[in-house]
Formats: structure tokens, C-alpha cells, sequence
């Protein structure tokens, strides 16, 4: 005999939750394309691409890079794109000698640097563009300030700032029952072809998979940039319903898991 208790029941609600429907229009995965740095190419290409196919991406703006282009970054706000922060001064390791010598490496630089940049880039991105951002991607994927024993992570910095946080070359996806939204976890795809993103993503499924990839310029396949060939292919295998995914913005996606996991551990 079977005895109904409040764990019995717990764990039917969790077995229902991680069945086929998780997501909206019973898609098994979720999907996100991001962009990051601002650059140039993706106003120019990468913005009218997706617009052409009804997609909605993110896209962590620096104010560096937005000068000269705060309108159309405004009028990608306006199209439904997510506009969220990437800092001002882009702190990655010193080991970029370039950003060492600008003073600007995480090795030596501190929270409350980090705390500036990041409201600076706040107030630019919402002078400009009107988005007061709630997401966040830290540059470089790195997420410390610091050296050796003296090493801080900025993860709470950003967990207290923004509704989340997202890394970058990582391997893995993210689990809605287990993942941290303070460092969503994002794949590169820069430089690859099509039949290399669709193997990643294949690889990177399983059961309620949330899927974010993380790209820099738009246009001729390299090291820093999409292929826009590429980027359209993808496009049209995500939105095959037979694949089974649902394309969304990072926030979107997040506060979608946030509701429906809702009262579960994360665990
Ligand atoms: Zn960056």
C-alpha cells in the first residue's frame, strides 16, 4: 500500500514540472541568442537579421561602444530586444595586456571600482536607450577582483544589482531545478558554422535544458564574430517546431523559470 505524504506529494509536483510541457507551447528546451559589447556589426547586421525573423536577443551594452549608435540601440529597445549591462570599462584579467596597462585588469582592481563602472554603464544605457537594465553579463566571463588570498568574487555585487547574471565559455547549460541566476551559464558562438552550433546545442540537451549562447560581432565567420549565415540557419532550426524549443530573451526565460519553480529547492 502506497501512503500519500507531503514528500510523496512534493515529488509528483517535481515529476510533473520536469515532464515535456515545461516550457510555453510544450517545448522541451528553452533558447536564448545574446550579444555582448555593444559592437558595431550588430546594429548594423545582427539586429536587422533578427528583426526579418521576428526573434527577440539580448544584448549587454558598454557605453563605449553605443556612442554613435544610441538610436538605432534605442530603437532596438523599441523592437523588443533585451538591453541590459556589460560594464563601462569591460574589467577582464590583466593577463589582456592591454586592459593591464589601462590600469583596468580584475587582478588589481576592487569592488567599489567595480560598483562605479557598473552604475555608469546603468546610467548611459538609460539616458540613452530609456531601459533601466535588469540583466547583467560579466565581460570575459570572469566574475573575481583580485589576486591569491586576497581574491573577491563580484557574483553578490551583481545578485544585489540586477535580476541576474550571465558567464561566458562555458560548457554546460543550465538546469531551471538547479542553476544560479546570479552566473546563468553561456556558450560562445562566435566563429562557428551552422552544423558546429547545431552539434553543440545537441550535445548540450537534456530534459528542460535552457540553452544561452553568447556571440560578439555579426557578419563574415571569426574568432570574435558570428556568422550571419550561420545566425540565420540557427534561427530557422530554432523555430522548427519539431525541434521543441522556445526562443526567448535571458530575462525572459529566467522569470519564466523563477514562476514555475517557485517553492521548489533548488537542488
Ligand atoms: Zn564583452
Amino acid at each position: 500500500m502506497q501512503f500519500i505524504t507531503p514528500i510523496s506529494l512534493a515529488l509528483c509536483a517535481l515529476t510533473s514540472l520536469s515532464s515535456h510541457a515545461f516550457y510555453p507551447n510544450t517545448a522541451k528546451y528553452a533558447i536564448s541568442l545574446s550579444f555582448d559589447d555593444a559592437r558595431k556589426s550588430q546594429v548594423d547586421v545582427g539586429i536587422p537579421l533578427l528583426n526579418k525573423h521576428d526573434v527577440k536577443a539580448t544584448f549587454y551594452l558598454m557605453p563605449y561602444h553605443m556612442q554613435g549608435k544610441e538610436q538605432q540601440w534605442k530603437l532596438a529597445a523599441k523592437a523588443g530586444h533585451e538591453i541590459a549591462n556589460h560594464t563601462s570599462s569591460h574589467l577582464c584579467t590583466g593577463n589582456f595586456r592591454w586592459l593591464r596597462k589601462q590600469d583596468k585588469g580584475l587582478e588589481q582592481s576592487n569592488l567599489s571600482f567595480l560598483k562605479e563602472d557598473i552604475k555608469h554603464a546603468q546610467q548611459y544605457i538609460k539616458t540613452h536607450t530609456g531601459v533601466d537594465a535588469n540583466g547583467f553579463a560579466y565581460p570575459c566571463g570572469q566574475t573575481f577582483v583580485g589576486r591569491g588570498t586576497e581574491v573577491k568574487s563580484y557574483v553578490p555585487l551583481i545578485a544585489e544589482t540586477f535580476s541576474y547574471g550571465r558567464t561566458w565559455n562555458d560548457e554546460t547549460a543550465n538546469d531551471p531545478f538547479y542553476y544560479d541566476q546570479a552566473q546563468i551559464r553561456a556558450f560562445s558562438m562566435d566563429g562557428k558554422t551552422f552544423s558546429e552550433l547545431k552539434a553543440l546545442i545537441e550535445q548540450a540537451k537534456f530534459d528542460n535544458a535552457w540553452i544561452v549562447l553568447a556571440g560578439h560581432e555579426v557578419g563574415e565567420k571569426g574568432p570574435y564574430t558570428v556568422d550571419r549565415i550561420a545566425l540565420q540557419q540557427l534561427i530557422e532550426y530554432i523555430k522548427d517546431p519539431s525541434n521543441e524549443f522556445w526562443l526567448a530573451t535571458v530575462s525572459d526565460v529566467n522569470e519564466y523559470i523563477n514562476r514555475k519553480t517557485k517553492g521548489h529547492d533548488k537542488k
